[in-house]
């Protein structure tokens, strides 16, 4: 494989997490965008690699494993990719496994915040957007919410009943950053800190989880992602540079109606910053 990309995106989520299409079609979306290095970064999960794996194969793409961990931080939940690891490595197997259990309970907690508020069935519905009760997430029940016409799209639901607050909102107790960047590099991969401008932290805050992220070997900040305005990736990439850190990039694609750009449709890095796949070498296939 050649190890300059010139359009990669290493951040979407298939049907498997909160996605809404296949892995497969998804890397005939990438292949169509352009798409010269794809990663599959479900939520939590690993089922849909092998199937990233084998689709982007037929196309002629490369393709390095992927994955979005929540874990939680200063009591918020703060998202971690996971890079080029080896998807049979069994700690980070079992860290997944443990903050997909615990997402049960809490979407039984979410269910009961609604139906306490005159919306029942919330877990049932939410279900049947899911592929199995533990990957279910806030977007699913924003799908389903949306369904019954409480709301007219996915970000009205989260702004009124899921966040922090809202009576659809339950808290919850995710891994630890520490263990997840600790699993994610003992299975050779490389953390990379998602999005970093969603969370809104105090400065020292904010200070303090860059430090945390790069003493237990994070190595990748994503600079530019759709969540990013483009004076966030100037921002980032300034961080990237003065931490030593490699940039990342990613659509951060859910769907065709939800989602702000397409897989594959950002803006390239800016200078100056060392792409993340100059680490991933040998683990691009
Ligand atoms: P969960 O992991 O269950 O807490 O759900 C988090 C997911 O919800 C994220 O990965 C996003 O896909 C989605 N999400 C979070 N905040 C919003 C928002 N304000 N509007 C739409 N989707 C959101
Ligand atoms: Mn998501
Ligand atoms: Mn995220
Ligand atoms: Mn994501």
């Amino acid at each position: 494989m050649p190890s300059v990309y010139l359009h990669p995106d290493l951040h979407c989520h298939s049907y498997y997490s909160d996605g809404v299409l296949s892995p497969t079609i998804l890397a005939h979306q990438a292949r169509a965008q352009g798409v010269d290095l794809w990663a599959l970064t479900d939520h939590d999960t690993l089922a849909g690699q092998e199937e990233a794996r084998a689709s982007t194969k037929a196309l002629g793409l490369a393709w390095v494993s992927g994955v979005e961990v929540s874990v939680g931080f200063l009591g918020q939940t703060i998202h971690i990719v996971g890079l080029g690891f080896d998807v049979r490595h069994p700690g980070l197997q079992q860290l997944l496994a443990t903050n997909r259990a615990s997402r049960v309970p809490r979407a039984q907690a979410m269910a009961a915040g609604l139906a306490a508020q005159g919306i029942p069935n919330a877990y049932t519905g939410a279900l049947r957007y899911a592929q199995e009760p533990a990957q279910l997430s806030r977007t699913h029940f924003a799908r389903y919410l949306v369904e019954t016409g409480r709301c007219r799209s996915v970000s009205e639901v989260f702004r009124h009943y899921l966040v922090q607050g809202k009576p659809g909102y339950a808290p919850h107790q995710w891994v630890s950053l520490s263990a997840c960047v600790e699993q994610i590099r003992a299975a050779g991969g490389v953390a990379v800190l998602a999005h970093p401008a969603r969370y809104k932290l105090p400065v020292l805050q904010a200070q303090l989880l860059f430090d945390t992220f790069a003493e237990q070997g994070g190595q990748a900040i994503e600079v530019v992602t759709s969540a990013h305005t483009p004076a966030q990736v100037q921002q980032y990439a300034a961080v990237a540079r003065e931490r030593g850190w490699a940039a990342s990039c990613g659509s951060d694609f859910h769907s065709p109606d939800e989602s702000r750009c397409s897989i594959g449709a950002m803006a390239p890095l800016p200078g100056r910053l060392q792409p993340v796949w100059e680490l991933l070498g040998g683990r691009i296939h």
